[in-house]
């Protein structure tokens, strides 16, 4: 019998029907999956009965990555390891899928890392992610609401996000206290030029450290008050950081590396 550990946010999903539609949302059949957090494998069972082509598990906890190895054997290659120390580009030749029902202590930390972690080129075809579901609203929320923050504009930058749908407490053991929501994110075509990513993180993160005051003093701190690019972007410092689209942020991001270069 296997004891959750709390502190590696172990919510194991048994819920069958929510197991059969995570694998029913896309395409696997011969396509390289990589899934992280495998927990018990309930849901590595599910995605090797739609034979793909091969699958990479990174699972922290070292029994649970045992057991992983002694229960699949050479169906899987199971990595004991941590997610936010290895670098998921280089484990495949070719393009993959991402599944995870995340440890929800480091969901956005992991979200983060990997939107920074894209260059010019999708190391992934699509992300199937299990969230907290206060977390997953931030994802998908839109400006002019109280949820739309950093972590939107950094998703929204290069991929469209689709809410599956909400999953109650009792889908998982051990139940845990908040419910949990499914996204799939998928690359998008049209993609506003920046150069380096973490520039959107720093402009994003200035921006949104005082979201409830006014957008004089980031905009100073980072433009120092630079009139010309407030009038090509239309912004209105009396606003708040909350009421600028996602588009002004990207644009914002493209004005602060023109004068950092
Ligand atoms: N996917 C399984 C399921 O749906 O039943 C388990 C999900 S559970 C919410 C999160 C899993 O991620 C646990 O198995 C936990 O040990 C693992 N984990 C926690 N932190 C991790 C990390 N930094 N890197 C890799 N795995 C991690």
């Amino acid at each position: 019998m296997i004891k959750a550990k709390k502190s590696l946010g172990q919510n194991f999903l048994i819920d069958k029907y929510i197991l059969e539609k995570i694998v029913n949302l896309i395409e696997i059949n011969e396509k390289n999956i990589l899934e992280i957090g495998p927990g018990t494998g309930n849901l590595t069972l599910c995605i090797l009965k739609k034979k793909p082509k091969k699958i990479i598990v990174i699972e922290k906890d070292k029994k649970l990555a045992l057991n992983l190895e002694q229960k699949f054997s050479d169906k899987i290659t199971v990595i004991n390891g941590d997610v936010l120390e290895i670098d998921e580009t280089s484990l495949f030749k070719e393009k993959f899928i991402v599944f995870g029902n995340l440890p929800y202590n480091i969901s956005t930390e992991i979200l983060s890392k990997w939107i920074v972690n894209l260059k010019d080129n999708f190391w992934f075809d699509h992300l199937v992610l299990m969230f907290q579901k206060e977390v997953a609203d931030r994802i998908i929320s839109k400006f002019d609401t109280s949820t739309y923050g950093r972590l939107s504009i950094l998703a929204n930058w290069k991929l469209k996000i689709d809410k599956i749908c909400d999953i109650k407490p009792e889908s998982f053991f051990p139940k845990p206290k908040v419910d949990s929501s499914l996204l799939l994110f998928s690359p998008k075509n049209k993609i506003f030029k920046i150069k380096d990513p973490k520039n959107l993180e720093k402009v994003t993160r200035v921006f949104f450290s005082h979201r409830r005051k006014m957008l004089k003093k980031p905009f100073n701190q980072l433009f120092n008050g630079n009139q010309k690019i407030l009038d090509k972007l239309n912004i209105n410092l009396n606003l708040r950081p909350q009421n600028l689209d996602f588009e002004t942020y990207y644009q914002l991001t493209s004005e602060y590396e023109n004068l950092i270069s």
